[in-house]
């Protein structure tokens, strides 16, 4: 799961080591500080195997 700001470059992602649960609270914490408007996107499983 990735989460980015729609108006500045803040974006924190679970494939950075953190869990879905911290990147959600700190784009809580993003917005509660800025104002800004937080999108997530999910992502894919993380491996995808294609033959
Ligand atoms: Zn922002």
């Amino acid at each position: 799961m990735i989460k980015y700001c729609l108006e500045c470059d803040w974006q924190r992602s679970t494939t950075d080591g953190d869990t879905e649960k911290e990147v959600s609270e700190e784009a809580i914490e993003h917005f509660v500080e800025t104002g800004h408007t937080v999108e997530s996107l999910r992502l894919p499983p993380p491996v995808v195997l294609e033959n």
